[in-house]
């Protein structure tokens, strides 16, 4: 027996000198040294009594130290449970209670206010700081750098990440050693990932997208990363040139972008700009291609199934696309209605299967009937259609269809149109409710900077471009699009704060 995804990302490395993390302060921590720091927290969770399968759950600052715990259960076969740290105490109750967490580990800080959480549940509390220091930290430099690595079949599992819930309760998709690995290698391979790579590494690592695809892609193949707390412009800017590969979510390069300072020069030493985790304007690809020369590689995918769709490395990385199912990975785009899976330029539900798909939600076996087709794909609640020559494009997720007049209006199709406008800087679009069409297509636009949109212009260029259902009833122009820490825009949000707008003809909003 073995432990798969820890000889994969670990072990094979455990005698390497090379560089894994690179902090900003200069330090560099060699994979052998990562390696002896996570055993020690391995076996300081056995010390705390955890035995494999039990869960622990971590909120705390972006650090080598935390992402040596993430690596110290998967060697000792505990279930690991990262927290977003914006998470209230109320917020982290429910997780606690709903995972069953045996441990959980948060920065001091949070002590007072977690101490109820955790004794609330019978789980024990310890913390971890930003700077590494903590209660946990020091119980595990207390242990001896070795630790027997425990063994793991194909389908146990490694990690339970909660979904973000922009609807209901946010519930754990359960991750398995199986479902990491598989996808660490396909991305690996597919972005071509070596020894020699640098990865900037400025996502958070309680998501997919940091914890996941970033750093087992950066282990498996044994580059190094450089380790930023967060995504800061200047920050950014001043390290780029010792990194190969980017790896962000389309804010970053919408925000690299606003800086006349990021140009070809700065860009020159990266030979990768990967994007997901929300849509990249297909403007913000070709802006990047004009300012960089690089063309930006997105990418698609979600916490249950890990990625899905990349654009190719080799060969047209289209704009607006998410490319091509990964190797392994069978996505298809079906009438859920029907059944039937439906022809290229037919808009249909993205369905996907395929090793990397999770089993199901923490305790709720209930759902597998709603959330698997009896052929065995996930439903991921994205919307899409495959162009002529292939490439998925994701019209948006279902529940932010909008059904106007008993027509289906896709917000995606309609934003690109107002996205083209002058003066918009981007847009979203949303259904609320409305007397006569049962949902109503508002248009939401927010100004490109020091510019004034024209509102009578953009509805009369509209009404050029597209039929008349799909055509926004009303347009609000705001600062900014509420977005989460992913940047994806938060429709909900946007559902509620404009309820009320076709009601008796009354607002709350600045709308025409
Ligand atoms: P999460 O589980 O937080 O990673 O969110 C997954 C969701 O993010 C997907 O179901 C999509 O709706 C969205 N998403 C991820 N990547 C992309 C992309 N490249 N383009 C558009 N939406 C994306």
């Amino acid at each position: 027996m073995a432990n798969p995804l820890y000889d994969a990302l670990l072990g094979r490395h455990a005698h390497s000198r090379a560089p894994f993390i690179r902090s900003p302060d200069g330090e560099s921590v060699s994979y052998a040294d990562f390696i002896g720091l996570v055993a020690r927290y391995a076996a300081a969770l056995g010390e705390l009594g955890l035995a494999p399968g039990d869960r622990l759950a971590l909120q705390a600052q972006k650090s080598a130290a935390a992402l040596a715990v993430y690596a110290a259960c998967v060697q000792a076969g505990v279930v690991f449970l990262p927290l977003n740290t914006a998470y209230t105490a109320g917020e982290l109750d429910y997780f606690v209670d709903n995972s069953g967490a045996a441990l959980l580990v948060c920065d001091e800080a949070q002590r007072a206010a977690l101490t109820p959480v955790a004794d609330a549940h019978g789980a024990k509390l310890h913390t971890l700081n930003g700077d590494g220091s903590g209660t946990l930290s020091t119980l595990a430099q207390s242990r001896d750098a070795t630790f027997e690595t425990v063994d793991r079949e194909a389908d146990d599992l490694v990690a339970l990440l909660y979904t973000s819930g922009t609807t209901g309760r946010s519930k754990g998709a359960m991750l398995t050693q199986a479902n990491l690995l598989s996808n660490a290698r396909v991305l690996a391979e597919a972005w071509r990932f070596s020894a020699d790579d640098v990865l900037l590494h400025a996502l958070p690592i309680f998501h997919t997208h940091g914890l996941f695809v970033a750093t087992n892609v950066t282990l498996l193949a044994g580059s190094a990363m450089i380790f930023l707390p967060r995504f800061d412009v200047d920050e950014v800017m001043a390290r780029l040139g010792d990194a190969t590969v980017m790896m962000g979510v389309p804010t970053f390069y919408t925000r690299l972008l606003a800086d006349s300072r990021f140009d070809r020069e700065t860009a020159s030493g990266i030979r990768l700009f990967v994007s997901g985790s929300a849509p990249l304007l297909a403007e913000t690809h070709v802006r990047f291609e004009h300012r960089t020369g690089h063309r930006i590689l997105e990418r698609y995918g979600m916490t249950e199934t890990n990625m899905i769709a990349s654009n190719p490395f080799d060969g047209e990385r289209r704009a607006g696309t998410v490319g091509f199912a990964l190797p392994g990975v069978e996505v298809t785009v079906r009438d859920l209605e029907s059944g039937r899976d439906v022809d290229p330029g037919e808009v249909g539900a993205i369905l996907v299967r395929g090793p990397n798909v999770f089993p199901g939600y923490w305790n709720m076996p209930e759902r597998r009937r709603e959330d698997f087709t009896d052929d065995g794909f996930f439903v991921t609640g994205d919307l899409g259609v495959f162009d002529a020559d292939g490439y998925l494009q994701i019209v948006g997720r279902s529940k932010d269809l909008v059904i106007s007049g008993g027509f289906n209006v896709y917000p995606k199709e309609v934003e690109q149109v107002l996205d083209e406008q002058d003066a918009v800087a981007e847009s979203a679009v949303i259904g609320v409710s409305h007397p006569d069409f049962g949902e109503g297509v508002v248009g939401v636009l927010v100004a490109q900077a020091g510019r004034v949109i024209d509102v009578d212009r953009v509805e009369a260029s509209v009404a050029g471009r597209l039929a008349a259902f799909k055509r926004p009833k009303k347009y609000i122009v705001v600062d900014e699009l509420p977005r989460n820490t992913m940047g994806k825009v938060q429709k909900n949000l946007l559902r509620e704060r404009y309820r009320a707008l076709f009601d008796n003809g009354t607002s709350q909003a600045p709308v025409r």
